[in-house]
């Protein structure tokens, strides 16, 4: 008998799933291994706080799922591999042994230089965490109007979250900080100056050019000195790699994230596959969900090839994503290389493409 573990409940095993609903793997056991028993949508995570979705609208049952495939379901979170004697550690104590393993894990928030991050920080992964203390956050601020808060982070994740909170929150003191002179560095700079405009609008307050250095009580310090009030400070600082793949000893980038070949598999150790935001792919991608996505059909094709004994074949993912983002009105900014749009329209294109991707694989939702 053959054991496929899968690792991790993201964007690229949901789909994995699903293909082994339509077509089981012969004498295979397959095991998820996941720490909580859905996976929030952050696509509609914005959505959900600005009030549009419920939570059960932007979470994937995973058990169900996973039931639907043959697949046994395990809650736990993997600490760690035995490479050698091909073994998942758990947090629980338990190992679970594996002829093939799928780490689909995601990435964790990138605050290790914030001093005070891990006491005085809202990091927004684990979602599952996050959610808890932004349902904390509004009751606080529902209940006191001295409540203020500060998002440290202004890609597009933190800026849709300052808007969506605005749109939950409209009287919240609201600061949202980035390093760059602009809110959403990397898309074109029309879309950037129309994001600053918007958070002028809201009246939500923007600190460029400035790094956090630490996180209080009282607020966010900055690397100039300067000290920025919040009751409350939200990190959205990017992806970070966690430290069990490389401690294990697979071969990862100088950042962390599991070195994969063009197969998708471990530069290093080929019975184990990698996608999505842990992964650091042959050709670089940006950290996106987008390409955890497009990750999941080649994923799901090449785990049946192996486990079958035949070729591999190889993946490249698309060059450009397109960006979707949320405004927190019912509106969004879309781009796609140098083009950018915004409208009404945008927003009901998001929500489409976003319950479209949800009803697939919440056919038995929680
Ligand atoms: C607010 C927000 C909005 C975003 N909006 C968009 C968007 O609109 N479009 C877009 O393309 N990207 C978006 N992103 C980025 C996107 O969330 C990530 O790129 C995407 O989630 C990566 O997918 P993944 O499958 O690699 O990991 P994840 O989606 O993070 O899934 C990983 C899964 O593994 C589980 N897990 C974690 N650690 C372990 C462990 N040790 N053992 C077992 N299981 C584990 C987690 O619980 C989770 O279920 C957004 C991010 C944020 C924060």
């Amino acid at each position: 008998m053959k054991r496929l573990v899968l690792l991790g409940g993201g964007h690229a095993h949901v789909y994995v799933l699903d293909a082994l609903a339509h077509a089981r793997l012969p004498d295979t056991e397959v095991t998820l291994i996941s720490p909580y028993p859905r996976q929030i949508y952050s696509g509609m995570l914005p959505g959900w706080i600005a009030g549009h979705y419920t939570l059960a609208d932007t979470a994937i049952a995973l058990a169900p799922l996973a039931e639907r495939a043959g697949v046994r379901f395990k809650q736990a979170r993997g600490v760690g591999l035995d490479l050698d004697a091909r073994r998942v550690r758990c947090d629980d104590g338990s190992e679970i042994p594996f002829t093939w393993l799928s780490i689909d894990t995601g990435p964790t928030t990138a605050s290790a230089r914030i001093a005070g991050s891990t006491d005085h920080g809202i990091p927004v992964r684990p979602i599952e965490d996050f959610v808890t203390r932004i349902d904390a956050l509004i009751a606080a601020a529902s209940a006191d109007p001295a409540c203020s808060a500060a998002i440290i982070g202004s890609g597009a994740a933190g800026f849709e979250l300052a808007l969506a909170l605005r749109a939950r929150l409209p009287t919240l003191a609201l600061t949202l900080i980035g390093s760059t002179a602009l809110p959403l560095d990397g898309l074109p700079g029309r879309l950037q100056r129309q994001a600053r405009r918007l958070l002028e609008a809201r009246h939500i307050g923007w600190v460029g050019r400035h790094r956090a250095q630490s996180i209080d009580t009282d607020g966010v310090w900055l690397d100039d000195g300067q000290h920025v009030c919040a009751s409350h400070v939200l990190q959205v600082t990017g992806a970070a790699a966690p430290d069990w793949p490389a401690q294990s000893g697979l071969a990862t980038d100088a950042s962390g994230f599991i070195r994969v070949g063009p197969t998708l598999q471990s530069v290093s150790h080929p019975v184990v596959f990698a996608a999505g935001d842990v992964a650091a792919y042959a050709d670089p991608r940006p950290k996106s969900g987008v390409f955890a996505v497009r990750a999941g059909p080649p994923l799901a094709e090449n785990l049946r090839r192996a486990i079958a004994g035949e070729a591999l074949l190889p993946w490249q993912a698309q060059r450009r994503a397109l960006y979707l983002i949320s405004t927190g009105d019912r509106r969004a900014l879309a781009a796609w290389g140098p083009l950018s749009i915004e409208g009404a329209w945008v927003w009901r294109w998001k929500d489409r493409i976003d319950r479209a991707f949800m009803a697939r694989f919440s056919q038995h939702g929680m």
